[in-house]
């Protein structure tokens, strides 16, 4: 991240704080998490040396439950970084009303560079360094940049070579074969569709020929393009780290995905104009929806944006200071602890199907997901309503999960 992403957070819990007139001892209570563990990971490399990494887990708030994010594996982790997203999981949980406190983890590595093997390394090391921390109780672990499912099964693997028999619910976005959950992978991409869907609806945007436009055509972009296009929406213009392409009368979702995986890229797609992910931004759409990377939109573009609604399909795409000129900007901002809560919904269906060791069908899980979906976006829109023009769609969103939060703090109390 660009940004100091503690900062960050801080500024945006303290924005709603105000807004509900919170108590400055349960700001600062809010502020600090209920617990970091810093680890040393010593591996042995495939070339016979020890390297010793840093990994952290940390706990912001378990009122309403487990501890439940995500662990990444990048070379810029810090502390830091993973309080806020630890912070971030724990309104993200609040807002679509899921039994969970916030958590993530991280490992300081560059995964690019390391072979199948020392990865499987440093994962089973850096679990057994958390253990302490972690249960299907207490905190589940989930995939977050450059983690996957297979990176999970190693987690529960390894968790469960310590327990003496199979945990599944120790971690989530495992292999469907390991207990994983049907849906699962689509489901972050679902949820974006879902919320642009209604959000569209809201504010009288036929999603028929809806034009939209991604930045981004990995897991999330990539489904929410496929599932609004098969809605009826006219996907305009898709991303990627090389550029962008443009097609005024909508793009063939499944072509430009084989393209990509055919050279490695979207740009170059037959019959599509190139631009630059700069330009992406600024095209006139009804549906803008960046699914790539933090900070793309600030405060020297944000007043360019030609978007009647933006759904925020990465994390934090969005920098304080671009907050008010977006919202000034478009009808609707979907925050990305709504737009891209599908994720976590999902992992926690698959940690229910792994405590009752009871599989659900696809069908089921889209079916409950864009109910938690639908209501989470009503449930916002009437605080939105409540608040008024002053607080912004972020803050609206985050009022609501402070509520929720500070609900279960207040009747489970302080101890002693
Ligand atoms: P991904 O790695 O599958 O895809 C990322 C996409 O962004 C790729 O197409 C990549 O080429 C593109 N990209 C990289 N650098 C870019 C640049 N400079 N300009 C334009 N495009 C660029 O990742 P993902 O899982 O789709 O995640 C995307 C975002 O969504 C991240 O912010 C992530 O934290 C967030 N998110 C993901 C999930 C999930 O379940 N996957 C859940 C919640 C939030």
């Amino acid at each position: 991240m660009n940004e100091d992403p503690l900062q960050i957070a801080h500024l945006q819990l303290e924005e709603a704080a105000e807004m509900m007139d919170l108590d400055d001892g349960l700001l600062d209570y809010l502020k600090t998490p209920d617990r970091v563990m810093q680890v040393k990971v010593p591996i042995r490399m495939d070339d016979g040396s020890i390297k010793v990494f840093t990994g952290y887990r940390s706990q912001h708030c378990g009122v309403r439950g487990p501890y439940k994010g995500g662990i990444r594996y990048h070379p810029d982790v810090t502390m830091e970084e993973v309080i806020a997203l630890s912070m971030w999981m724990t309104w993200k949980c609040a807002v679509v009303d899921i039994p969970y406190g916030g958590g993530k983890g991280g490992v300081a590595c560059n995964p690019k560079e390391m072979s199948s093997g020392e990865l499987e390394r440093l994962t089973r090391r850096y679990t057994s360094a958390i253990l302490p921390l972690i249960s299907p109780d207490r905190d589940i672990p989930a995939p977050d940049v450059y983690t996957n499912p297979q990176i999970m099964a190693w987690i529960m693997d390894t968790y469960s070579i310590f327990q003496g028999y199979s945990v599944p619910g120790i971690v989530t976005g495992k292999p469907v074969e390991l207990g994983g959950s049907k849906g699962r992978i689509s489901s972050t991409g679902r949820g974006v569709a879902i919320t642009a869907r209604e959000a569209a609806k809201k504010i009288g945007v036929r999603l028929n020929n809806a034009r939209v436009v991604i930045q981004g055509f990995g897991n999330v972009g990539y489904y929410a393009a496929k599932i609004l296009s098969e809605w009826g929406a006219k996907i305009i213009a898709v991303s990627d780290s090389r550029g962008g392409i443009y097609r005024a009368e909508g793009l063939t979702v499944d072509k430009v995905l084989e393209h990509k995986v055919k050279t490695g890229s979207v740009v170059g797609f037959n019959g599509t104009k190139e631009i630059s992910n700069e330009e992406l931004l600024e095209l006139e759409c009804e549906v803008l929806i960046p699914a790539a990377l933090e900070n793309v939109i600030t405060k020297k573009n944000a007043d360019n944006i030609n978007a009647r609604i933006v759904a925020e399909g990465a994390n934090g795409p969005t920098t304080p200071d671009a907050d008010r000129i977006l919202d000034d900007k478009c009808e609707l901002v979907l925050p990305d602890i709504l737009a891209n809560s599908g994720g976590v919904v999902v992992s926690y269906f698959e940690w229910v199907q792994d405590l009752n060791r009871y599989f659900w069908d696809e069908e089921r899980v889209n079916q409950e997901l864009e109910r938690i979906m639908v209501k989470s976006f009503n449930e916002v829109l009437e605080v939105k309503r409540e608040l008024g023009k002053e607080a912004t769609w972020r803050a609206a969103t985050m009022t609501l999960a402070l509520k929720r939060v500070v609900e279960a703090f207040e009747l489970r109390g302080l101890w002693p």
